[in-house]
């Protein structure tokens, strides 16, 4: 019996024993694709050379250092880098040890910030269904998901949620992408004068939702028009980059392409690849304006902030991103592997949609295409196509799961920014193996 508490009691988990490019192995020597980063996390796949000399130079010349006595030079010199090409008005950054933590500090700061400009009655958090913000309770009372809520309701804050913007489902027919954008910009304002406008701190979002809907855009004009509410109420907003941001859709922030910035974004999986836990909220000016001109004192912390070891490899990974073109990469990938997807699955009978941008893709299964039912979310489809896809040799992540009672499963792809075609055709093959096992 293994005494680790896994987080599947009742499952066997192959021992992972070491990293090769985008493959992982295991101990009885099983080869399996790396099509998912884990959960969009190894961007770098799993051996990289740069990245792993930097770690052990690191910890060969310090560790750590606790950042209450001292600042150290791998976290000044990845705040610079990521600073210098984040969206406008961003201009600090503050390392946490994931994503979840990023998230739980981006909302403090947004209370702490709104305390520290004379408005303490700003408290409300607006953020939708189907989205998913992290595991501790601040974070996972953010997100909308009900399946991951659901045990721990009673211990959850309140929070405010209003729907998504999520086409496939959501969108009527005949209905214009600017009249979607409407409707669901007047949902929040009803939502914004029924809580107060005064009262309402920030409203939080991912640019492409990840774990719980599986890698859907926005439509387009729907983070200006979403900005622009924000903007007259005063209200913050607050990116959740954490699975879609470094790179991870085809542009260093998942924003960029929405054309906004934020005032407050978080990152962490493809920040550190894997080789290292680590997170971070990026902050506007004016949070840490008002913070150093009021208290001078951001009132949270954590014991591995700004962990130099960590930092250093995030730095090395940001460089290697850069230096190698990745991005570029990325976006040339990104549509490759949506081509192979769509002619492959284009028209199967349970893939309803297949969508995404850059390196971070969807499928959502159905039961019937047509009318898209879902299939009963109590089957797990999606955990089903996991099981049949490692003994396939591939990993693909589950999104999404009971929500709400209505939509299907979806499979998230979500692979290392440094494939070839190969390995594409590797990964669309074998997937399409493993869903076709699964019904
Ligand atoms: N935010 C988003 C958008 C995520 O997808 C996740 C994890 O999947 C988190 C936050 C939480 O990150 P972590 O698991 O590193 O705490």
């Amino acid at each position: 019996m293994s005494h680790v508490f896994h987080r599947h009691l009742k499952h066997h988990y192959p021992t992972a024993v070491a990293g090769d490019g985008p493959w992982l192995i295991d101990s009885e020597g099983r080869r399996y694709l790396d099509a998912c980063g884990g959960a969009a996390v190894s961007c770098l796949g799993h051996s990289d050379a740069e990245v792993r000399n930097a770690i052990v130079e690191q910890v060969q010349t310090m560790a750590y250092a606790h950042s209450s006595f001292f600042t150290n030079e791998p976290m000044e010199q990845l705040a610079d880098f990521l600073i210098e090409r984040a969206p406008a008005g961003l201009d600090s950054v503050y390392f946490v040890s994931g994503g979840s933590e990023a998230i739980e500090a981006a909302l403090k700061m947004a209370r702490q910030y709104f305390l520290e400009i004379g408005e303490p009655q700003r408290r409300y958090v607006i953020a939708r269904r189907q989205s998913y913000h992290g595991n501790t309770l601040g974070a996972l009372a953010t997100g909308g998901n009900a399946w991951r809520r659901k045990p721990f309701e009673p211990l959850l804050l309140e929070m405010s949620h209003v729907s998504p913007c999520y086409a496939y489902r959501d969108q009527r027919p005949g209905e214009s992408d600017a009249d979607y954008v409407e409707r669901l910009a007047s949902e929040l304002e009803t939502r914004i004068e029924q809580l107060g406008a005064d009262q309402v701190m920030a409203f939080v979002a991912e640019p492409v939702v990840g774990a719980t809907l599986g890698a859907v855009p926005a439509v387009k004009g729907y983070f200006q028009r979403i900005r622009e509410i924000c903007d007259r109420h005063g209200i913050l907003l607050i990116l959740d980059e954490v699975m879609c941001g470094m790179g991870r859709t085809g542009s260093l922030f998942a924003a960029e392409q929405e054309g906004i910035s934020a005032d407050l974004i978080t990152v962490a999986k493809g920040l550190g690849a894997g080789y290292q836990p680590i997170g971070a909220t990026l902050a506007s000016g004016r949070i840490r304006d008002a913070i150093a001109a009021g208290s001078g004192f951001f009132q949270h912390g954590h014991t591995y902030i700004g962990h130099a070891t960590a930092c250093a490899a995030a730095l090395a990974v940001q460089q290697v991103v850069e230096s190698r073109d990745l991005l570029a990469r990325v976006r040339i990938l990104g549509e490759g592997l949506q081509q192979r997807l769509v002619a492959r699955f284009g028209d199967h009978p349970h893939v309803g949609d297949i969508r995404g941008r850059g390196l971070f893709r969807g499928l959502e299964l159905v039961q019937d295409r047509d009318s898209k039912v879902p299939f009963n979310a109590a089957l797990g489809v999606n955990g089903k196509v996991k099981k049949a896809a490692m003994e396939q040799g591939l990993m693909c992540y589950p999104a999404g799961g009971t929500i709400d009672g209505r939509q299907g499963d979806h499979i998230l792809l979500a692979p290392p920014f440094i494939l070839d075609d190969s390995h594409l055709d590797e990964i669309v093959e074998r997937l399409g193996r493993a869903i076709d096992l699964a019904h």
